[in-house]
């Protein structure tokens, strides 16, 4: 399945709940209102229109949210999609606090990876930017994962300024010790709190620096062409460092990435509005064959290249209310 571009379209992020149990301040605001339940997405709907995109030649599904272990009856859910024929990875984005609890039942279901966000090692930064989570629960998930052999892992730092732009060089030092792959993201803007975001925004080549300074040169690594980071290595390190620059380097051109609301649209650009409605048809009854069709015609009407330096910001949802 091509976009209008001659884009593959390979990859389908599905955020199975809105709603999270921690408020990271480039996430969401404090007293964020979640959707009614029955707004959201059943298994049974999300299987459907999975289905329907691996028929379409998805092969990729990244499970995210809001916090996708909060969602009620996530194992099953996973067993259910990881057996659909034709979908070949299963991935989770996760904040990582429910691990301890879940890694292995979730790998026992199919899932086949984790990337954990992680913000700060230092305990109260990391309470301070995620509002009360606590560090030491997502190492211990992190351990989790690693023990249920969810592997490779990957960790998300995102950098906000005034919170922990500092802290880019102990996570990137992780690289130094373990072979995970540390990746830097910059911060993007969305909705009721796009005001902070750019505010405390910080480039990659800010962060870089940063690290190259206090660890040394950053030596580039080729990696795969459909990867949005990219991707260096520390002298020496086993692990890898990434940096992911929606905001001062778009990578539309690689981009084969659609992504499934928990309110059942498709949204067809992270940094962008444009959604088309699968949750409507399929509670009115739609067949198989036309939640598919309606899926490949979204997907080809997929946008290239967001507004961000015309200060054109999505406004309808914010992260969490998208998934990652
Ligand atoms: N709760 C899970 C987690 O935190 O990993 C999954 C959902 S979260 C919305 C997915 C990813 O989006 C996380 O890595 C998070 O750090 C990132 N994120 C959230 N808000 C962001 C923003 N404004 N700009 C860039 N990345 C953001
Ligand atoms: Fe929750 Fe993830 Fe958003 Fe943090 S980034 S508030 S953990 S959804």
């Amino acid at each position: 399945m091509q976009d209008q571009y001659g884009r593959e379209i390979r990859d389908l992020r599905i955020s199975l709940t809105d709603r999270c149990n921690l408020r990271c301040v480039y996430c969401m605001p404090e007293e964020m209102v979640f959707k009614p339940r029955e707004e959201l997405l059943t298994d049974d709907e999300i299987l459907i229109v999975m289905r329907a995109a691996a028929d379409l030649g998805v092969r990729k599904v990244r499970l995210t949210g809001g916090e996708p272990t909060v969602r009620p009856g996530l194992v099953d859910l996973v067993r259910r999609i990881a057996a659909i024929p034709g979908i070949g990875d299963v991935a989770m984005t996760t904040n990582g606090i429910r691990l301890t609890q879940l890694a292995r039942p979730l790998a026992e279901a199919g899932l086949d990876r984790v990337n954990v966000s992680l913000d700060s090692l230092d305990a109260e930064k990391f309470r301070r930017i995620t509002r009360w989570g606590r560090l030491q629960d997502v190492l211990d998930g992190l351990d989790a994962a690693r023990a249920a052999g969810l592997s490779p892992i990957k960790l998300n730092a995102v950098v906000v300024r005034g919170y922990n732009e500092g802290e880019v060089v102990d996570l990137a030092g992780l690289t130094l010790r373990h072979e995970w792959a540390v990746r830097f993201i910059e911060m993007m803007p969305f909705g009721s709190v796009a005001g902070f975001q750019q505010s405390a925004y910080v480039p990659s080549t800010e962060t870089m620096a940063r690290i190259a300074a206090a660890l040394g040169p950053l030596e580039p690594i080729d990696v795969s062409g459909y990867d949005p980071a990219r991707t260096y290595r520390l002298r020496g390190a086993p692990g890898t460092l990434g940096f992911i620059s929606a905001v001062s380097q778009p990578f539309c051109a690689q981009c084969g990435r659609l992504r499934l609301t928990a309110d059942g649209k498709l949204r067809l650009c992270l940094l962008r509005d444009d959604e088309a409605d699968l949750r409507t048809p399929l509670r009115a009854g739609a067949s198989f064959e036309e939640i598919r069709e309606r899926f490949r015609a979204a997907a080809y009407r997929k946008p290239w290249g967001h507004g961000l330096a015309r200060n054109v910001i999505p406004r309808r949802r914010v992260m969490s209310q998208i998934g990652g």
